[in-house]
């Protein structure tokens, strides 16, 4: 197991990862523990995950299984049943789970969304962009997943894919939390 002072917790999934892993979190694998920075006490740790083959779905799964107070979720393009699932039993066990989608995912006919939002999930669509291409799940004010990964079979099991989980770091998790925010407030409320 990880040393729990450790500055940035790094495990690597999948292939080839050595090389993303040192640019993506390149100086903090340098610190000690002397220069760890902590946040609200916990020390913040951050993981990758690589697509195809790496995990990267059943991880989500995982850490949305973990929330306690609220999820909110930006996706482009959100296709995943297991990920629908998910959100919807953190829903019904009283989490508070917003997903901002891309308004292209509005005329897909069996998107998750309309399912989500019959489970009490806040479903959102946001027409202010060329693409609302963000792809972020924040939980519980704390763990930040973002990276280039869709919530699709084509993210879990073709592309070239990876997220990076980022947790204990307030100042960063405000940071996505007013982004989240400044979209929410121009995006539109599913309908029904
Ligand atoms: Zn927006």
């Amino acid at each position: 197991m990880p040393n729990a002072h450790d500055r940035v917790v790094i495990r690597r999934h999948g292939a080839a990862t050595a090389v993303a892993c040192a640019v993506v979190l390149g100086a903090a694998a340098l610190s000690t523990e002397a220069l760890a920075p902590k946040s609200g006490g916990r020390s913040i740790r951050a993981e990758a995950f690589f697509s195809p083959g790496g995990g990267c779905e059943s991880r989500i799964v995982e850490e949305i299984g973990e929330a306690r107070k609220n999820i909110r979720v930006q996706m482009y393009i959100f296709t995943s049943k297991r990920i629908a699932e998910a959100l919807a039993r953190a829903a019904k066990r009283g989490v508070n789970v917003e997903v901002i989608l891309d308004k292209s995912q509005e005329k897909m006919t069996y998107g998750p969304w309309r399912t989500l939002r019959r489970d009490g999930v806040k479903v959102f669509f946001d027409a202010e962009h060329e693409t609302a291409n963000n792809k972020i799940v924040l939980i519980d004010n704390r763990t930040i997943i973002t990276g280039s990964y869709n919530f699709t079979k084509a993210a879990e099991e073709k592309n070239a894919e990876n997220i990076l989980i980022i947790k204990n770091d307030s100042d960063l998790a405000e940071a996505y939390l007013t982004n989240f925010k400044e979209h929410l407030d121009h995006a539109r409320k599913a309908a029904g």
